[in-house]
């Protein structure tokens, strides 16, 4: 039987996988597989980390070093490798909840002192590994395991919170638009300083099954798609009429000195 390509990144051994059937999670480790591939990525000098959550168990399935632990604390540990040595790529895949939740505090912080590592964020809308509990960026009116009558928070948009805090590279696609989400990871791959992707995904099992009533896959793509815009479009269009929209391409990509513990350079 011919292999993949991309089958001599897994870690052998590591499969069957974890993910639902048609989870988006999964869809996010094929489009790092691709963007390290075509940006010949040095898997001999790489380290992914995760933290707690179903989107922290994509650098498990790499055959390189990985760091998977506790929760919201992903960032911490980036620093930590990166300041001892700033010679390795450090990639962090990260849910919702364990980037804009629990590793909040450390999300804004990485941003300011432009810590030179890669964040992915896989934004499935929910708390997905424990049951579908509302997450900070739950869409507004949509029922999750504890909001049983409609989201009542506004959620959080990640990429303006990175952009604000100061990150040097944030973009945002999503599972329906591979080739962005793909692109965007090659330039924060190649990107010196804190660059964040955030890649919105569908998940049938729990967002899917209690915000949208349906499990399908293919029903959250084409959610997803359907409240999705670009840039451009996004700019011709009110703040009423962008409500609930992922707006979708690359808000930063600049460059600024980088964090190296007591110094930047
Ligand atoms: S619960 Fe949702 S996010 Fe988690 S593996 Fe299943 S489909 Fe994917």
């Amino acid at each position: 039987m011919t292999q993949h390509p991309l089958w001599k990144y897994l870690r052998p051994n590591s499969l069957p996988h974890f993910f639902c059937p048609g989870c988006g999670a999964a869809q996010v480790l094929n489009f790092f597989l691709q963007a390290a591939d075509e940006t010949h990525l040095d898997f001999d000098k790489f380290v992914g980390i995760g933290g707690v959550g179903c989107a922290a168990r994509i650098p498990v399935y790499i055959d390189a070093e990985a760091l998977h632990g506790v929760h919201g604390r992903t960032i911490p540990w980036a620093t930590g490798i990166k300041l001892h040595k700033p010679e390795l790529k450090v990639v962090i895949f990260a849910g919702d909840g364990d980037a804009s939740a629990i590793g909040g505090g450390h999300l804004i912080h990485a941003c300011r002192r432009n810590l030179d590592v890669t964040m992915i964020v896989v934004n499935n809308l929910t708390y997905g590994m424990t049951g579908g509990q509302m997450a900070p960026t739950t869409p507004l009116h949509v029922k999750s395991a504890t909001t049983p009558y409609g989201n009542a928070e506004e959620p959080f948009d990640i990429c303006k919170l990175a952009e604000t805090a100061g990150a040097t590279y944030v973009a945002r696609w999503s599972t329906a638009k591979p080739k962005g989400a793909k692109k965007a990871i090659k330039e924060a791959i190649n990107h010196t300083g804190f660059s964040l992707v955030e890649i919105v995904t569908q998940c049938p099992t729990n967002f899917g099954r209690r915000a949208l009533g349906t499990g399908s896959a293919v029903d959250g793509l084409e959610w997803i798609k359907k409240n999705s815009v670009t840039i451009k479009k996004a700019e011709t269009m009110s703040q009423a009429e962008l409500e609930g929209k992922f707006v979708q391409g690359t808000f930063v990509n600049k460059q600024k000195p980088v964090f190296m513990g007591s110094s930047v350079c």
